[in-house]
């Protein structure tokens, strides 16, 4: 990207985010009120040094002292009231838009096509909806802020330096943009330090992680003197950095220091001559003085206002690429209660995105209404593939999938989803009660009845008799609190309440011993009667009654039939047989 397309990339960005602030005017306006308010007194407070000692302290004028001690409560007060109108409206502001853009994203997130989150790993959409959302109400306000209220104040004190003594006041401009410059060039390399070490740790990090999870993979292979030498040189570079860093701050400290006393000894050596000296009052000497000193810190802030901007524009490009992410196409327009569950697949090809070779390659395969298929087949032979096309987790590249003779596409996404039970090897359980797990996403209304009935059903209440709150007992975060077979038993529960005309169970059942599988499997052929299903299976002992059984290789179905034709056919199907009776599995 070249400059012109940066600056239009940052332009459009914050024009959209300036879109944001609309819906928050008031509060928008508010705050730079407040701003102005601030620095309007802060600027007069300053202007009113000169009147007091040369009025008040030389001219020894009581009444004036008398008046300004009395006074002076009172301006801190507008001034606090001001600071508080100030600070609260923009907070206010800044949340609203943060609220606003962490739910888009939190939205957004449930909408977007399943490759997107086979792309983008957990850790940083979750960094976006936390880290970034705050990055851009934590910079864009630093960025008004001081955009605002130190560009005001600077002004007001430069009007009452000149309004004092133009000639103190140009020297004061001579010098100042030096200063500016010095510390403009220090915060930049400042910036650049600081983010070498932010990689730096982020490699101390990494590379201990590693480490750590590897442990006993590096004790094993004897990769500890490796793994040692690459930590010392990352250690290495991390502490560099970091004396850099020291050392630029050190430096640039002195220099400004010495750069400002450069400004008062020529504002002294030029006061020296004795007609300039008599045209001054010591109060305005002494104010213009205060005065350049003040806004060295102001001016000081404002050079940082580019690099704050800088980053909440970053932070808001990187909200802004996720919300522009296009969500999961749902053209299809039929609404449908309950299919009979007929499928068929003709010539589906598919590959997954980024993967040269194809997950499926024409792939035929037909499924009547209430009829039991097995998909068998060495693992990464297109199985779980084939179940994921069915519920629109992706679009298949070319061939066609019908259920009850309309091809998938042209239902609505729901509604199709709609038709699908789904057991897998990976449950997904929510830190809630059994029951509610048991009832997750269910649109219709379901009774306490009818999650007992189920609970029953998937034999859940055989473990759930011996928890505290039984059916009502939380279960901590994925179940953690229950054992796999246990985990395995509710989400098939859910399956039985969710009732719908197709069912998948893909490896359901495989991580679990003998005995909770025989359990499980009696769940499984309750549920299985008036339905489609379409079972996954290592053990071939669990699939031998299936009305049909298709042998998958490579993507490719490569037989299918029922058990006793396949084991006829001497083919592969029979290859597995022999191989899992030979006492192999
Ligand atoms: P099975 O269920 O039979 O073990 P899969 O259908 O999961 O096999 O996988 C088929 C092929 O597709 C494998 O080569 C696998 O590496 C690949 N694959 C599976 N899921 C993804 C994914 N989300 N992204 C990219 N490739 C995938
Ligand atoms: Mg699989």
């Amino acid at each position: 990207m070249n400059q012109t397309q940066q600056t239009q990339q940052t332009q459009k960005t914050f024009r959209r985010l300036l879109s944001y602030v609309k819906n928050y005017r008031v509060g928008f306006i508010m705050a730079v009120v407040g701003m102005l308010i601030y620095s309007s007194i802060d600027a007069f407070f300053f202007s009113q040094i000169q009147t007091f000692i040369d009025e008040g302290l030389t001219g020894k004028n009581y009444q004036l002292l008398f008046t300004m001690g009395v006074a002076i409560p009172f301006v801190f007060l507008a001034r606090g009231i001001a600071n508080f109108l100030a600070t609260y409206s923009l907070s206010w502001v800044g949340n609203h838009i943060v609220a606003e853009l962490r739910q888009q994203i939190f939205d957004h997130l449930m909408k977007v096509p399943v490759t997107f989150h086979d792309q983008n790993a957990t850790g940083e959409l979750l960094a976006k909806i936390t880290y970034d959302t705050e990055q851009v109400q934590q910079a864009s306000s630093k960025a008004l802020m001081t955009l605002v209220r130190e560009g005001a104040f600077v002004i007001g004190l430069l009007v009452v330096m000149f309004y004092l003594s133009w000639q103190l006041s140009l020297i004061f401009m001579l010098i100042g943009p030096l200063v500016g410059l010095i510390v403009s060039h220090v915060s930049r390399r400042f910036r650049m330090v600081s983010r070498r070490i932010q990689q730096a740790m982020g490699n101390v990090t990494s590379v201990s992680e590693q480490m750590l999870n590897g442990h006993k993979v590096v004790v094993m292979s004897g990769a500890q003197k490796k793994e040692a030498d690459k930590f010392a040189e990352i250690n290495k570079q991390t502490r560099q950095q970091q004396m850099k860093l020291v050392s630029t701050r050190a430096i640039s400290v002195s220099a400004i220091q010495i750069i400002a006393s450069l400004a008062l000894a020529s504002v002294l050596i030029i006061a020296s001559n004795p007609e300039f000296l008599n045209s001054l009052t010591t109060g305005t000497f002494t104010t213009v003085l205060t005065c350049m000193m003040t806004l060295l810190r102001p001016l000081k802030q404002l050079t940082t206002i580019n690099a704050d901007f800088q980053r909440g524009i970053a932070a808001c490009t990187s909200v802004f690429e996720l919300l522009d992410q296009d969500r999961e196409k749902d053209h299809g327009r039929i609404q449908v209660q309950r299919v009979k569950g007929h499928i068929e697949l003709k010539d589906v090809t598919f590959s997954y995105g980024g993967k040269d070779e194809a997950a499926l390659k024409a792939v035929n395969l037909t499924i009547p209404a209430g009829q039991t298929i097995a998909l068998v087949g060495k693992s990464g032979s297109g199985k779980s593939t084939i179940t994921s096309l069915l519920t629109r987790f992706y679009e298949y590249d070319s061939g066609h999938i019908r259920i009850d003779d309309i091809e998938i596409k042209d239902y609505q996404l729901q509604s199709l989803r709609n038709q699908f039970a789904m057991v897998s090897q990976h449950v997904i359980l929510f830190n809630d009660s059994v029951a509610n797990n048991i009832a997750y996403g269910l649109e219709k209304q379901v009774t306490r009845e009818q999650i007992e009935a189920a609970a029953e059903a998937a034999y859940v209440t055989d473990f759930t008799a011996n928890l505290p709150q039984g059916l009502d007992t939380v279960i901590g975060e994925n179940g953690m609190n229950l054992s796999g077979g246990q985990r395995q038993r509710v989400t098939i529960a859910r399956a039985i309440l969710r009732d719908a005309p197709i069912l998948i169970l893909d490896e359901a059942t495989s991580a679990l011993d003998t005995e909770s599988e025989r359990r499980i499997q009696q769940a499984i052929e309750k549920l299985s009667i008036n339905r489609t299903v379409i079972v996954i299976a290592h053990r071939l002992s669990t699939i031998e009654n299936a009305d049909c059984i298709v042998v998958m290789n490579d993507g490719e179905v490569v037989e299918s039939g029922s058990h006793t034709d396949l084991l006829n056919r001497q083919g592969a199907y029979h290859q597995i047989y022999q191989m899992q009776f030979s006492g192999a599995s």
